[in-house]
């Protein structure tokens, strides 16, 4: 979603909705933030049917997704009255593709849980393809965080104790290079960009 289409808004999905993270999403805004992912990481109780993949620690299961303060994202930024986004560019797979979906044919389609209060239509065909092509590598990223969750959930329980294991796992150099082999099987030229790499 461009910057300027949420100019007439306040930070609504932002305040209303609590959004969930991969772990590609963690190592691009930690990056971006140079924050330690804990800084900007909360975590959330397991709700039911939600896809996101559920973490399995010692102590229960949890899901992990952005802090929430002062009644929304920490990552808002009040800005002469005005609640924006502070990482635009840098912002998770799920805030970049909101309002969207893609339907059981697999066209552009609005979420269920739309409430985004402007109107969201793509002012032409390309902005929808570019929309589509987010969506799907929203959906490939998920999969791939799936996996990260299913392995490390596998793991012996002492390895499993808090949130920090999971995020030193997630981030370590094994799951990095196993990712990267994946997405140089599948599409090197996109590499960079859709890893964060510089
Ligand atoms: S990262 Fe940005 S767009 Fe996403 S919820 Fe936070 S403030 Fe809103
Ligand atoms: S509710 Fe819609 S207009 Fe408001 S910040 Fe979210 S995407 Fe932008």
């Amino acid at each position: 979603m461009p910057e300027g289409f949420c100019l007439g808004c306040h930070g609504k999905c932002c305040t209303e909705f609590t959004v969930y993270l991969t772990h590609l999403d963690i190592r691009r805004l930690s990056s971006c933030l140079g924050l330690a992912p804990s800084s900007f990481t909360g975590l959330y109780e397991v709700v039911p049917r939600h896809e996101h993949p559920v973490i399995n620690l010692s102590a229960g299961e949890v899901r992990i997704g952005l802090r929430r303060e002062n009644g929304g994202c920490c990552l808002l930024e009040d800005r002469e009255g005005a609640l924006r986004c502070g990482v635009h560019e840098h912002k998770p797979m799920e805030c970049r593709i909101y309002p969207y979906g893609l339907d059981i044919y697999g066209r552009l389609n609005h979420l269920a849980n739309y409430m985004c209060p402007l109107d969201v239509h793509p002012k032409d065909e390309a902005e929808s393809r570019e929309i589509v092509k987010e969506i799907r590598q929203q959906k490939e990223e998920l999969r791939e965080y799936s996996e990260v969750v299913r392995r490390f959930n596998d793991l012996p329980e002492e390895r499993r104790q808090d949130i920090d294991d999971f995020l030193r796992y997630s981030v370590r150099r094994r799951s990095l290079l196993w990712t990267i082999r994946r997405r140089l099987n599948r599409s090197p030229g996109n590499l960079h960009d859709r890893m964060g790499l510089p």
